[in-house]
């Protein structure tokens, strides 16, 4: 899609670091590098994000993620990993091309965070099961 950064890096009009390249997708170093390793896994078809993206596609890239997060955590002696995809800009989504990021993690005090709030008691949870199986 024209004016898509990824987009543009998969059809190499602009460089980027790429790790790993087939036929469905691309994986590349993000620039912000939260992490040392932060990589980005993308497919080449322009797809908007998770709710967008047929099933074959995600499925793949998740493949393609698990080898990937691996070899990152291996070879860059990480002590873990966060695998991260955010879906408009609710979620923080701000490149608007499917991305899955692998956040490989050294220490708990670093460019990352993420926060889970406990709610318990707020919800019915036979309800929201109710509710999604509609
Ligand atoms: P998100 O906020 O989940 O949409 O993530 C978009 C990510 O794309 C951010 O982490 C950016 O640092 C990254 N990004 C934007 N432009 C580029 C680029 N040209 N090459 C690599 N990563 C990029
Ligand atoms: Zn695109």
């Amino acid at each position: 899609m024209e004016n898509c950064i990824f987009c543009k890096i998969i059809n190499k009009q602009i460089s980027g670091s790429i790790l790993y390249e087939d036929d469905i997708c691309i994986a590349f170093l993000d620039l912000s590098q939260v992490t040392k390793g932060h990589t980005l896994v993308v497919p080449k078809k322009h797809y908007k994000n998770i709710l967008d993206v047929d099933k074959h596609t995600s499925g793949h890239l998740f493949e393609v993620v698990t080898d990937l997060s691996k070899k990152i955590v291996n070879h860059l002696k990480a002590e873990g990993v966060n695998i991260v995809s955010n879906a408009n800009q609710v979620a923080y989504q701000t490149v608007d091309h499917f991305h899955i990021h692998i956040i490989p993690r050294y220490q708990k005090e670093e460019g990352f965070k993420m926060l889970f709030e406990d709610n318990q008691g707020r919800f019915d949870l036979q309800q929201v099961v109710n509710e999604i199986n509609k």
